[in-house]
Parts: C-alpha cells; sequence; structure tokens
C-alpha cells in the first residue's frame, strides 16, 4: 500500500495508542467520515520545539465545546501524546494534525449515539510553499463562494466541516492561483481558504474582525502581538475588497504557510507589487520567534 505521509512508516496514534500507519484506520461509520463531524488542528514543530501548543489546545477544546463533543483526553495526555508522536517520527521539523471525530455511530445524524470520540494525531513533515514565494508573493482572487455565516455554522469553529473553504480553493485553483479571498454575506473580507489576511496601510496594520468570518488564527494572533511590540498599530475594521486593492502591503497567515506576502488581487497589483518592507520585517521576526519558544518534545 502507498503510504499517506512521506514520513516512511509513519507512526500514528489513534484510540489511544501508537500504531504503524498502516494500521490507523477509522470505521466507516465514523462520523468524523459520514458528516464531518469533529474537530481539528494543524500544529507546526520548529527544531524539537512545538509551536503555541496551548493556544492550539485551547481553540480544539473550544470548538469541541462549541459542537458538544467531549474530548476523551485531558490537555496533559494531548500534550504528552503530541510530544511523543513527533519523537517517535523523528522529527525535529514538522506538522501536527490533531483530528478528534464524534466517533463511530450508525448512519443516522444524532451525535449523541456515537459513544467514543476518535482521537488522532499524525505527525509529520510539512509541504510548504516554495521559498520563492515569500519572495515574490502570491496573486489572490475573490471566490463567489461566501464564507459560512457565523448563525449558520460559526467559522470560529475549527471543524472537519471543510467544503465552504474547500469549494472557494477550488475557484482560486481553476484561476490559476493558490488562495481565494472569501467575503462574508454582507460582503466584508472574512479571511482566505486556509489563512487569514491582514494589509498595511499607512504604517498600521489592519485585519479583519472575528465577526467577519476570520477564524481566530494561533499565526494571527502571534502576528497582532508582535506588531504591538514593534509600536505597529493594529486594528480590526470591517475591510472591503477596495482596502485590500489599494493597500500598501498584504500578506497571510496561517500555521503551515506562516506569513505569506499577497501581491495581487484579481488582477490589481497591490501596493508596488511585490513583498512589503512590514511583511518582510514581520516575517523575518515571526521566523525568529518560532526557533526560540515552544514546547519541547
Ligand atoms: N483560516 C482558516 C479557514 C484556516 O483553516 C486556517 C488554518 N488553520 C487559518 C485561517 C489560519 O489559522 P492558524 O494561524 O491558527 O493556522
Amino acid at each position: 500500500m502507498k503510504r499517506a505521509t512521506e514520513h516512511m512508516n509513519a507512526t500514528i496514534f489513534i484510540d489511544g495508542k501508537f500504531v504503524p500507519e498502516d494500521e490507523a484506520k477509522v470505521s466507516v461509520f465514523d462520523h468524523g467520515l459520514l458528516y464531518g463531524d469533529g474537530v481539528f488542528e494543524g500544529i507546526r514543530l520548529y527544531d524539537g520545539r512545538i509551536f503555541r501548543l496551548k493556544e492550539h489546545l485551547d481553540r480544539l477544546f473550544a470548538s469541541a465545546r462549541a459542537i458538544m463533543l467531549d474530548i476523551p483526553m485531558t490537555r496533559a495526555q494531548l500534550t504528552d501524546a503530541c510530544r511523543q508522536a513527533c519523537a517517535k517520527n523523528n522529527l525535529r521539523d514538522g506538522y501536527i494534525r490533531l483530528v478528534v471525530t464524534r466517533g463511530i455511530g450508525n448512519l443516522g445524524l444524532n451525535p449523541f449515539k456515537c459513544k467514543n470520540p476518535t482521537v488522532i494525531i499524525i505527525a509529520s513533515t510539512i509541504e510548504l510553499y516554495p521559498e520563492e514565494v515569500y519572495r515574490t508573493g502570491i496573486k489572490l482572487v475573490t471566490a463567489s463562494t461566501v464564507r459560512t455565516n457565523a448563525s449558520a455554522v460559526s467559522p470560529s469553529i475549527k471543524s472537519l466541516n471543510y467544503l465552504n473553504n474547500i469549494l472557494a480553493r477550488i475557484e482560486a485553483v481553476n484561476a490559476g492561483t493558490v488562495e481565494a479571498l472569501m467575503l462574508n454575506s454582507q460582503g466584508y473580507v472574512a479571511e482566505c481558504t486556509g489563512d487569514n489576511i491582514f494589509i498595511v496601510r499607512a504604517g498600521h496594520l489592519q485585519t479583519p474582525p472575528v465577526s467577519a468570518g476570520a477564524l481566530i488564527g494561533i499565526t494571527r494572533a502571534v502576528v497582532m502581538d508582535l506588531a504591538a511590540k514593534t509600536g505597529l498599530a493594529v486594528s480590526e475594521p470591517d475591510l472591503t475588497r477596495y482596502d485590500i486593492m489599494t493597500a500598501d502591503e498584504c500578506f497571510l497567515t496561517g500555521t503551515a504557510a506562516e506569513i505569506v506576502p499577497v501581491t495581487e488581487l484579481d488582477g490589481r497589483p497591490i501596493g508596488a507589487g511585490k513583498p512589503g518592507p512590514v511583511t518582510l520585517q514581520l516575517t523575518s521576526e515571526f521566523r525568529k520567534l518560532t526557533r526560540a519558544e515552544g514546547t519541547p518534545i
């Protein structure tokens, strides 16, 4: 069987134990598979330390609470399992995917018939954007797929239901690029399909508020902290496509992407049409920080 991870013969945590990748299987009756009923986190490991693990676990537990899913492990147990998953796979740098599904039930929707949520931890290497992207930036298109309304499913819940984002990502790929801008149902900027968005305008940083449909991104919070520390004002106003098009700089933030410069929206160059000085400065500080702190494995 072809292995799913680049890491040869990965060791996966599932149902309370570590097993070889080929044995790490979920039931066809797991509601994570049948209905996308579950929550997850994507976490980075840098130089033998897990970055912002506590914040990721806080968000995981908040997502689980919002969907009435009882995670059958404590934070301490999850922390330990994440560390072991990295150590058992001999990783120093990589990506941890922590998934909690509703577990096995019948074919009906009722989540309360699923008695045992499934906890899965995959520690693997990560496919990064090519380094060139950080020097040249990416182009965005605005997706016609609107970000899910918070009164339907809150975009703050990091759930296994990613079809909304996937539909928008299809639009990006069809347009020949890698990310799409998603607006909310009022027409304000929410975020991108797998990243938060920031702009720089007259030396100020701006990012859409969580109420506009932005995930409470861990990298978003780190960047806001870094900005505050360097005396850069940050605000969270409602933003429109016009605000992005007329910004001095634009960049995306995400655990996998880190900080990615955006140089174009819908064919309009942003600012000078190349990664701007504030973006590059924040990127260099972010990279220093990721190597300077974290939970040792
Ligand atoms: N928005 C969405 C929809 C995402 O999936 C992600 C990635 N998890 C982000 C934003 C960025 O969040 P974070 O910095 O916590 O990875």
